[in-house]
């Protein structure tokens, strides 16, 4: 009997766990738990992490399942190399749902840095008005250039004092072009440093920096060992032996 276990947390994780419901797949959705009020899903979940790769080993064996898909954002390296080093122990089939990255087109002005210290190193001397679109567990290192007014926006108002005095906006999105346009005039923002995620879901910042004319201190995906990857819910449905309805 074929069981699946979807390592969630993304648009995409979403849109594949109403696919696989719908096909009516026993599947379970694993959530990081990094969120307050998760979008809900309708296949039976479970919260919070596994315990490292051993912990995963032990619940694909105890659960029984056949198939993990690793629907995880592009950023969430750690989960994905414990996901292939558990699938590997216990000879698991495992397919990555991740959407190609972004590549810049004419009229863009990136810096790609590999990580969030080049990110800091890129961003000038003098001061400006620089939107951080990463996650918060990221911004400590900002806390070294603290002669930029940062803008931030997270999904969950911050529950510690953040590293630094900044303007948050908290949003969950979705962010439209005409609305990221709106909040970069308004901010008088004049940097953005941003993550390779891929997708449209986060696209629109980096048109709107386009159409501004603003640079973009684009921080690249982390390294991970190779692995089998598909960007669409249909191709991990026909994976999973099913043909599906979406053309996603
Ligand atoms: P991470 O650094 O790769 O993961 C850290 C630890 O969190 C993992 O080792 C695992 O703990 C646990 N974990 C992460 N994702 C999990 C999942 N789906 N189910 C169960 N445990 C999970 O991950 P992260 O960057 O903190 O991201 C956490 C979650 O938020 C992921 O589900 C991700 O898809 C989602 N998310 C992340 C971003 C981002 O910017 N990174 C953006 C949007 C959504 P154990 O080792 O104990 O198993």
């Amino acid at each position: 009997m074929m069981r699946a276990l979807i390592l969630g947390g993304t648009a995409d994780a979403s849109l594949l766990a109403a696919e696989i419901a719908r096909a009516g797949l026993d599947a379970v959705y694993s959530y990081g738990g990094r969120t307050r009020a998760p979008a809900d899903q309708p296949l039976p979940a479970r919260i919070g992490g596994f315990g490292g790769v051993s912990g995963l080993a032990d619940y694909i064996r105890r659960e029984a399942i056949t198939r993990v898909i690793d629907a995880t954002h592009p950023f969430a390296a750690e989960m994905s190399r414990n996901a292939i080093e558990a699938c590997t122990q216990t000879g698991t089939p495992l397919l990555a749902l991740e959407r190609a990255p972004w590549t810049a087109i004419s009229g863009d002005s990136w810096i790609e840095v590999a990580d969030v210290s080049a990110a800091v190193a890129a961003l000038p001397e003098a001061p400006a008005n620089v939107f951080l679109a990463i996650g918060r567990q990221h911004i400590a290192p900002f806390a070294s250039k603290p002669q930029h007014v940062y803008t931030l926006r997270f999904v969950d108002p911050p529950e510690a004092p953040l590293p630094f005095a900044a303007d948050v906006i908290v949003s969950r999105g979705p962010f439209t072009f005409d609305g990221e346009l709106e909040m970069m005039r308004a901010r008088e923002i004049s940097w953005i440093v941003a993550r390779n995620s891929g997708g449209d879901g986060a696209r629109a910042k980096i048109d709107a920096a386009r159409m501004l004319g603003l640079p973009v201190v684009m921080i690249s995906r982390p390294e991970l060992p190779e692995r089998r990857r598909v960007e669409s819910v249909t191709e991990v449905m026909q994976w999973l032996g099913h043909s599906t309805r979406l053309g996603a």
